[in-house]
């Protein structure tokens, strides 16, 4: 046993509105004594909030505990606004994780995903960085616009993993986190 916890950052990126904040919730204390709850909700929180302020910038700390080891998850939640400032060259520079988010509702989304990508692996100078795609809302079914079809394509094309979740329901939001922190203890390991 190590009580030397790793640590990741993780950069959660996308569209305004896509459910960012939403998706990685709020920081309260239950996140710094629960390491394991069983249904780990919207990340870190354990309810949907409505209604985020969109221009605010939050980070997170959350322990995780996957396959059997402990490592802590700092999230950074950011506003959207990056795109017109060097912003998220600062963001990207700083992930070791990256969780690129769009709407299932809103397919514009989706092309926002794509020039992030691109924008990490020209930054990062390398295509092997933890990266997961999610997609947003898949509750909201009657309004949909990005097929499954075509994530499963995108997914092939770009040989990443792609999630789609609601945070209002709770689906598959902790395999999001639990993909991403496998991705970065292969991609960091351990000196
Ligand atoms: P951000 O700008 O990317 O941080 O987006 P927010 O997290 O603030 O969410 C934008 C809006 O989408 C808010 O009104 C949220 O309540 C709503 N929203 C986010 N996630 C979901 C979801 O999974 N389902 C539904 N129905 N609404 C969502
Ligand atoms: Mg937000």
């Amino acid at each position: 046993w190590t009580n030397t916890m790793r640590q990741f950052n993780v950069v959660v990126l996308g569209a305004g509105g896509v459910g960012k904040s939403a998706l990685t919730g709020e920081s309260t204390s239950l996140s710094h004594h629960h390491c394991l709850p069983s249904s780990p909700v919207r990340f870190v929180r354990d309810v949907f909030v409505e209604n985020y302020d969109p221009t605010i910038e939050e980070q997170y700390h959350r322990p995780m505990m996957v396959d059997g080891e402990l490592s802590s998850l700092e999230v950074l939640d950011t506003a959207g606004a990056e795109q017109f400032t060097s912003l998220n060259e600062v963001y990207i520079k700083s992930g070791r994780g990256f969780i690129l988010v769009f709407s299932l509702t809103q397919e514009v989304s989706l092309k926002e995903v794509e020039s992030l990508r691109k924008q990490i692996f020209r930054i990062k100078g390398s295509e092997s960085v933890p990266i997961v795609v999610v997609g947003t809302k898949s509750d909201l079914v009657s309004e949909r616009e990005v097929p499954t079809t075509t994530i499963e394509s995108l997914a092939n094309r770009w040989n990443l993993p792609f999630y789609e979740t609601s945070a209002k329901r709770n689906w598959h939001i902790n395999d999001v986190f639990e993909d991403l922190l496998r991705q970065m203890r292969l991609r960091y390991p351990p000196d």
